[in-house]
């Protein structure tokens, strides 16, 4: 049961002399909902981007499946096969559609036919409500349709892990539960995700675990409920009674 999936085995990240994360360490299981919260400039997008090599570490080692992921040395492409990451700006290829968004990486990075595309692309748009639209450009869509687009483009390449960085901050509030529906979805569906976010809701019913970042580090990790009620550091408590 207890199957670890992802590894953040003491990682140090600099900018330049800034350091961003400092010796962090965190083991994300198989089907995992794993929430991160914390203050803005805590380092919370710097490790999700860190897990996709969107940003490079200076020490340490990150392993998905018990192989390295951090060499720069290693393959980006399938690294970000196995990867998926959605942002808080949907990103979406303005000239193309939905349905082409969805089957551009599998098609080009994968190889894979037009047809077998095109079917695995519906049934992801289906699955994120939005077969309607597989033919509406994104301006055509509103900022919820958009990021669904988006979550499901990722889907695309069959990841094993799905990271979320502040995917409804962008939206207005009416906007905010759609997309919070299919990341629900995803993780019954027993996906393995790690989801930094504001939703407070969402953290306490959705996520296995809360992870508290605070100037590069993991300050707290636990159950939601624990977490919430019962906070064991006096930062935990601190940063609980800012947001509550
Ligand atoms: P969070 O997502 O928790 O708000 P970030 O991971 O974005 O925090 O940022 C952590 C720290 O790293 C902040 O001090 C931020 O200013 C700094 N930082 C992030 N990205 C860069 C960058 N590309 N260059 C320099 N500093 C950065
Ligand atoms: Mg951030």
């Amino acid at each position: 049961m207890s199957d670890v999936l992802l590894e953040f085995d003491h990682i140090d990240k600099y900018f330049g002399d800034t350091h961003v994360l400092k010796q962090v360490s965190l083991d994300i299981e198989d089907g995992e909902v794993c929430v991160v919260v914390g203050p803005s400039g805590s380092g919370k997008s710097t490790l999700l981007r860190c897990a996709n090599r969107l940003e490079e570490i200076q020490a340490g080692e990150i392993r998905l499946d018990g192989q390295s992921i951090s060499d720069p040395d290693g393959d980006i492409n399938r690294l970000r096969q196995r990867i998926g990451m959605v942002f808080q700006s949907f990103n979406l290829f303005p000239h193309k559609t939905a349905l082409e968004n969805v089957t551009l990486a599998p098609r080009k990075v994968r190889g894979i036919g037009k047809e077998q595309a095109r079917s695995r692309a519906e049934e992801l748009l289906e699955d994120v409500g939005l077969l309607g639209q597989a033919n509406s450009y994104p301006n055509q869509l509103s900022g919820g349709q958009q990021q669904r687009v988006a979550i499901a483009r990722a889907l695309a390449m069959d990841p094993k892990v799905m990271l979320f960085d502040e995917v409804t901050s962008a939206l207005d509030p009416e906007l905010v539960g759609e997309v919070l529906g299919v990341m629900r979805g995803l993780a019954e569906d027993g996906m393995t995700m790690m989801v930094v976010t504001h939703e407070m809701g969402f953290a306490r019913e959705v996520g296995d675990r809360v992870v508290l970042m605070d100037e590069g580090r993991v300050v707290e990790i636990g159950a939601p409920e624990s977490f919430f009620e019962n906070p064991q550091t006096e930062r935990g408590e601190r940063f609980l009674s800012k947001i509550l």
